[in-house]
């Protein structure tokens, strides 16, 4: 069953590369990935899943069902693009359309990796080898907000049993590190406007208060957790310097490891802004645009992939894939891969070294980085909140390529990214089928979450009401 699984991806890995770079080239933006989404629904349809389309009040969400009763396996897809990152699939830096946004985080790949293990999958159920559901989850928007928390709000997790996930990557390797909680908010400062010159004294500057708030904010920052992240951009400061600004906002992101040490620091960060209007005499509303947990991956769903991983082994690059790989890394920073090299314990260090000074990752790392977290954040979190989830990585990028950048465009729209695809559609096809094959395992791996959130359940941290921000999408 696992060889026809891994045989149903070989035969249909030029289907799956086709839709993958069909999506590469819409390189659409989150909320926006109308023709991205639609082409996935139909694929799907196609192999006979019941989609539900256009869910929690997201016009690019939806979820594939194939397949009934127990368990319900759910296989997370995404599909949105960066701003401003458009590349063509060289090695060096051309740009494929001026100004347009690009698949710099390789979710072309990360969605249709999915649904490649999706569609595996049925065709066990179709054979009458394994019993259960499989659920294929259209998610997107995951670099701008938490789009899973909607669809978890929706109840859209409720019945699923075991939820997995991959990510694009320098390496092939199991996910074992949390990511960092976030609040994102949006500040507005409302004034009164006036000529700079000819009656300031009437004038009240929103912009002002953007910039007492930050120096409150940055203030702040010598009383936060060591591993807490405040960052923020001034979306609106006004147009000309001779008008005060009657209006003004300010972009802020809150990080940190843990949920309720966000919402510390978030409430701390609202009396800033409170006493920024205070000194400009100015008011303010809020603009809470998202937030999100930690990732907190389920030991079960992890050592099942990790052997799936070993199972299915790492990509199998060839000499002109190395060729690209070795162009493509005279462009990147000397350094990109310090965050990896702090992850390395000393007795894997030389191994580590040897493994850097490739083009490519050609083996499966070692699980490493348990304990530890990954600065940025994820979605992905939440699900891991509410279901025991697993994620991985496999490499679809040239070593040392930096995240969000021009080179993973690059290698997301050829075969590096397609062999790393076809990778994890594998892992996770086989993956799924040990869950559905083996009950007990379903069952430990609940018994696990239940027990990891039995004091600490996951509350959304959405508030309640709180719909997607389409009005943030630039026109
Ligand atoms: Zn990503």
């Amino acid at each position: 069953m696992v060889r026809q699984a891994i045989k149903w991806v070989k035969a249909n890995q030029d289907l799956l590369i086709d839709i993958s770079d069909q999506i590469w080239e819409f390189a659409e933006l989150g909320l926006e990935e109308y023709k991205s989404s639609k082409l996935l629904i139909k694929t799907l349809n196609e192999a006979g899943f019941s989609v539900k389309s256009n869910v929690a009040d997201m016009s690019t969400a939806f979820y594939a069902d194939y397949g009934k009763g127990k368990p319900v396996i759910g296989i997370l897809g995404e599909y949105d693009a960066l701003p401003g990152l458009s590349q063509k699939a060289l090695p060096f830096r051309e740009v494929l359309t001026e100004g347009a946004p690009g698949h710099g985080c390789g979710h072309n790949l990360l969605g249709v990796g999915s649904l490649g293990a999706a569609l595996a999958v049925k065709e066990a159920i179709d054979t009458g080898d394994v019993k259960g559901n499989i659920r294929f989850y259209g998610c997107p928007a995951e670099e701008t907000f938490n789009s899973k928390g909607y669809m978890i709000r929706e109840g859209l997790f409720d019945d699923v049993d075991i939820a997995m996930t991959w990510h694009p990557d320098n390496f092939n390797r199991l996910n074992l590190m949390s990511s960092l909680a976030v609040n994102s908010v949006v500040f507005k400062f409302h004034g009164r406007t006036a000529h700079a010159a000819g009656d300031p004294q009437n004038g009240r500057s929103a912009l002002d208060a953007v910039e007492l708030m930050n120096i409150g904010a940055n203030f702040m920052r010598e009383h936060m957790l060591p591993d807490a992240r405040l960052h923020y951009v001034i979306t609106k400061g006004g147009d000309a310097p001779n008008v005060v600004p009657a209006e003004a906002e300010v972009y802020y992101f809150v990080r940190a490891p843990e949920r309720h040490q966000v919402e510390e620091l978030y409430t701390r960060l609202i009396n800033v802004a409170k006493g920024a209007t205070l000194m400009t005499e100015t008011t303010m509303e809020i603009d809470f645009l998202s937030g999100m947990y930690n990732t907190m991956y389920t030991e079960v769903v992890s050592d099942v992939i990790s052997n799936s991983m070993r199972n299915v082994g790492a990509p199998r690059f060839n000499k002109d894939d190395k060729i690209f790989a070795n162009e493509l890394k005279k462009s990147m920073p000397k350094d990109s891969l310090e965050g990896f090299y702090r992850l390395i314990p000393p007795e894997m260090m030389e191994m580590a070294k040897a493994i850097f000074s490739q083009p490519l990752n050609k083996i499966i790392i070692p699980p490493i980085g348990k304990g530890k977290v990954d600065p940025g954040s994820t979605d992905v979190a939440d699900i891991s909140w509410k279901v025991p989830l697993g994620e991985f990585t496999t490499a679809c990028e040239a070593m040392g390529s930096p995240g969000h950048s021009w080179q993973n465009v690059a290698t997301s729209g050829m075969s590096i990214g397609h062999k790393g695809m076809l990778t994890a559609a594998k892992i996770l096809a086989i993956s799924a089928l040990d869950f559905m094959r083996n009950p007990d395992l379903v069952e430990k791996a609940s018994k696990e979450h239940d027990h990891t959130h039995k004091d600490n359940p996951y509350i959304s941290p959405l508030p309640e009401g709180l719909k997607p921000p389409y009005h943030r999408l630039k026109k």
